[in-house]
């Protein structure tokens, strides 16, 4: 089997191009490298360009006899996409389409896509399963929640086999300390705070303390990397397995919320360090609470979360952020 992974040379991708290699599942990669960082796929077949680039696709699909596309490449900021939603429909949603119309001329049809669990909004229950009705609060998940309509679209019209995995938190990172969070700029909780505590930062902001959550902060479910990493595979073997014109969507998380208080108060505890804390005002199109059920990615896809406490997950990343701070 071999399965193409579009953005395979970011955060989330990397770890996923690992995660194959590890199981002897082939793998190809197309990644701009607007983001990712070549080192993470050393070694891999790698072709540095835009996804949506029609050359660049034909080339691959020519090139590769491609099982699958696990399609990780987008724009993911919320705050960033309220400011600029141009970005986020044309990188998320525009780009997909040219790619599932690529993949229709070379009879490639299985694809496990990237969602988010900002598809839902600002959730109308404590714990959010694949029922709630999705309602996006901002472009970014509206462009991602586009996507999904139109695999659904696609999986009904021209047999398309489609997986939408609608991530709560991605953090963490691989135990050896070799990948992790590498984003610039960096603009997410856990490896902002990392930063912090290791000294490559000077503090950390607190985007709003006046939610109405128990400490007023913003609540999030935060899941391991290698977790989402399993799930993928996980979600492409029960592709494998579908009749064609097959479209489903789930959630994967932990069922539990932390409070950025609490991340903060984790990370501290677990680097012995203090931080420098300020009070900030809330950021554009930030949701309260986001805590996922992942009920059916366990009893559809078997799906095993390995490192589901926040103290493991933030200890992988500490021992990354160690390794970046050259401590
Ligand atoms: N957050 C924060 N300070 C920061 C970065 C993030 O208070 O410097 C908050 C953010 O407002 C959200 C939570 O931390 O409530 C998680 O944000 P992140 O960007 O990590 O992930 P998101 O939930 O946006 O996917």
């Amino acid at each position: 089997m071999k399965v193409l992974v579009l953005g395979g040379a970011g955060y989330i991708g990397s770890h996923m191009v690992t995660y194959l290699q590890a199981q002897n599942i082939g793998v190809v990669v197309i990644d701009d490298l607007s983001t990712g960082f070549s080192d993470s796929v050393a070694g891999v077949p790698l072709y540095q360009g835009d996804f949506a680039n029609q050359e660049l696709l034909q080339q691959v699909f020519k090139e590769h006899q491609i099982d699958a596309v696990m399609h990780f490449a987008a724009s993911s900021q919320v705050g960033e996409s309220v400011l600029n939603p141009e970005k986020y429909y044309s990188n998320n949603l525009c780009k997909t389409q040219v790619l599932l119309n690529i993949m229709r001329q070379h009879q490639v049809i299985n694809i496990v896509f990237s969602s988010t669990a900002a598809v839902y909004g600002s959730p109308e229950q404590a714990l959010i399963d694949e029922q709630h009705p999705v309602t996006p609060i901002n472009p970014y998940g509206r462009s991602k929640l586009a996507v999904e309509w139109m695999l659904q679209d696609y999986a009904s019209a021209y047999g398309i086999k489609a997986v939408c995995l609608r991530y709560f938190n991605a953090a963490g990172a691989a135990i050896d300390a070799s990948n992790g969070e590498r984003h610039d700029p960096e603009t997410h909780l856990i490896p902002l705070v990392l930063q912090a505590l290791s000294g490559r930062r000077h503090g950390i902001k607190v985007f709003g303390t006046d939610y109405a959550t128990p400490d007023g902060t913003c609540i999030r479910d935060y899941i391991h990397i290698l977790d989402l990493a399993q799930a993928h595979l996980l979600a492409l073997n029960w592709l494998l397995t579908q009749s064609s014109c097959t479209y489903r969507a789930f959630n994967l998380g932990n069922g539990a919320g932390f409070s950025v208080c609490q991340v903060i108060a984790t990370a501290k505890e677990i680097t012995g360090q203090q931080l420098n804390e300020e009070a900030s005002a809330r950021r554009m199109g930030d949701p309260a609470v986001l805590v996922a059920s992942a009920e059916q990615a366990k009893q559809v896809l078997g799906w095993k979360p390995q490192y589901t406490q926040l103290q493991e997950i933030i200890a992988h990343a500490w021992a990354w952020e160690q390794k970046l701070a050259g401590l």
